[in-house]
């Protein structure tokens, strides 16, 4: 199987970070707009949703992988600096944790 058959992470990125600017360009519009209603007489107007945490925290998540892209730190584990896992990198091209601390983390302090 060759090494390169996969997209690269850079342009895998880009996909998502241009889907989280989407989002958040839609969120934070700050007009209401009307929506008529098909059965009824007249409009409502309907407020424009704010920006959530996490829609915000996801695009910060993108754009961070990609400034560690160029920085030559992606796929780098943030706490141990270990290889995160192909895998995890395939299925969230923005991890900033291997397997081992990722659980680490969410598991219950012990001491
Ligand atoms: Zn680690």
């Amino acid at each position: 199987m060759p090494l390169r058959s996969a997209p690269s992470p850079r342009k895998r990125l880009l996909v998502h970070l241009s889907q989280a600017v989407e989002t958040l360009s839609l969120r934070a519009a700050p007009d209401t707009f009307e929506m008529q209603l098909k059965n009824l007489e007249g409009n409502v107007k309907i407020q424009s949703f704010e920006v959530t945490d996490l829609e915000f925290a996801h695009f910060e998540n993108v754009s961070n992988a990609l400034i560690r892209l160029d920085q030559g730190t992606y796929g780098r584990c943030m706490v141990c600096g270990g290889r995160i896992h192909a895998d995890v990198l395939s299925g969230t091209p923005w991890a900033t944790r291997c397997l081992e601390c990722g659980e680490r983390e969410s598991r219950p302090q012990s001491t």
